[in-house]
């Protein structure tokens, strides 16, 4: 029996997680053939993607969302964040960043992976256009001249043949990996532990970077009053912390964070997640371009990664929209050149944080103890860090500027 007829689109998407979801819904209702081609449905219990993390979302992310119809799926979920207060455990003072000092809103707001994987599956359910493969994990890719062809593991053993390919599948990124693009990584040699609390005072806006010997600790404010924990810790200490029952892991994060935000009473399971920068040596390949953990994968102690991957979907959606063939590697060179300024910006920035703040030698302690108090004091500073919410320079998607790429409505027409 003949193999069935290959499906053919423009844009094929592999990976459906936070980023991808993104990239499809911008490209839905262009003149393109879309395909979103993901292993794991939103909702299941091993979607790693929409898990029981709390993601941080800047400004310009809450945009690039509202201009998709995503935002007001999520927002009833959503946490406003009033204020960021940085300290250093075992030293005096600190910083404050105000959103009412920078005359906004909130500096950023906390929603969890789950109701932003809602959000976008719902959305992208009501895209008649768009061609969704779920659960189905491409196996192969053979990268052609004019095509790029992918086989599907599901049921219908389909092939899927596409005029260029979007990698959103992750840190291990298998399309990257067969397209021979080279991926560096640097072992943190930490591990993020994530769990959720509540204290005997309900959360209020404000949130906490504290960094402790051990690592970075952040404290974020939830909707319903808790507050999320992402703590970074050695490996070893990880493995301590996670083994503890809850009353004593409760008293080691009560010692080591403090009582600003009260005496906490419970904490739910806790989740951990070793920490690697791993960087694409490009964002592109034949016919194929890399967004989100694909391209690059953060350290959490900015809370940028998904931001960064945002503008890399933004872009990349407004890029091949106005293709003639999208694939063309003009087209795919444009992209990583507009995306360049951001990305290292925002890579540089987040790997700096982590060294600044993870070394105990007395020069860097001495000055970072001082940049604490100095920033404290600079209101050019401050505009400066919350103007990352909106990226690191380069381009501004026109999605972050609330203009929807579908050409059906008026290119440039706000929705
Ligand atoms: C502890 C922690 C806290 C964080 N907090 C923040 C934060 O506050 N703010 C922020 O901006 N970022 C944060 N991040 C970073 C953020 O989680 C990532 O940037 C984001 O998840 C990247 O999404 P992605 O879609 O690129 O990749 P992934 O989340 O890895 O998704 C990849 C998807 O591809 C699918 N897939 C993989 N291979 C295949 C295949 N062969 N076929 C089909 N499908 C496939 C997977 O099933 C998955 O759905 C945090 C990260 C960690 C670890």
């Amino acid at each position: 029996m003949s193999p069935a007829a290959p499906t053919r689109v423009d844009v094929a998407i592999v990976g459906g997680g936070m980023v991808g979801a993104t990239v499809a819904l911008a490209l839905a209702g262009t003149q393109l053939r879309v395909a979103l081609v993901e292993a794991v449905r939103f909702d299941a219990a091993e979607q790693s993607s929409f898990d029981d993390r709390t993601t941080a979302l800047g400004n310009g992310s809450r945009r690039i969302l509202e201009t998709l119809g995503a935002w007001p799926l999520m927002a009833a979920h959503a946490s406003r964040v009033s204020e960021i207060q940085v300290s250093e455990a075992g030293r005096y003072g600190g910083a404050r960043l105000r959103a009412a000092e920078q005359g906004l809103e909130a500096l950023g707001y906390l929603v969890s992976n789950r109701h932003i994987g809602a959000a976008l599956w719902q959305r992208l359910s009501q895209q008649p256009g768009l061609q969704l493969r779920v659960p189905a994990r491409v196996h192969e890719a053979q990268f052609e001249a004019d095509c790029v062809r992918l086989q599907l593991a599901s049921a219908a053993q389909e092939c899927v043949e596409a005029r260029v390919v979007i990698a959103a599948d992750g840190a291990q990124s298998l399309l990257a990996r067969t397209a021979g693009i080279a991926n560096a990584v640097e072992d943190y040699q930490q591990v993020a532990v994530v769990v959720q609390v509540s204290t005997d005072r309900a959360a209020n806006g404000v949130a906490h970077e504290r960094f402790t010997p051990s690592g970075p600790l952040a404290v974020l404010p939830l909707r319903d009053g808790r507050h999320t924990i992402v703590w970074t810790l050695t490996p070893e200490r990880a493995r301590a912390v996670l083994a503890l029952e809850d009353a004593a892991f409760i008293s080691e994060l009560q010692q080591c964070f403090g009582w600003r935000i009260g005496r906490i009473l419970a904490a739910n399971a806790r989740a951990s997640y070793p920490l690697r920068l791993s960087r694409a040596g490009s964002m592109r390949g034949p016919r194929l371009a890399l967004v989100g953990n694909a391209a690059q994968a953060l350290h959490p102690v900015a809370g940028q990664g998904f931001n960064l991957g945002l503008r890399d979907a933004a872009l990349l959606a407004e890029i091949l929209a106005a293709a003639a063939d999208p694939g063309d590697p003009a087209v795919l060179e444009d992209y990583e050149r507009r995306r360049a300024t951001d990305r290292r910006g925002m890579i540089g920035f987040t790997d700096g944080l982590v060294q600044m703040f993870g070394s105990d030698r007395a020069a860097v302690v001495a000055v970072r103890s001082l940049g604490l108090q100095l920033f404290d004091l600079m209101p050019a500073a401050k505009r400066a860090l919350s103007a990352l919410s909106w990226g690191f320079g380069g381009d501004t998607p026109r999605l972050m500027r609330g203009l929807r790429l579908n050409p059906r409505q008026g290119n440039g027409e706000r929705p």
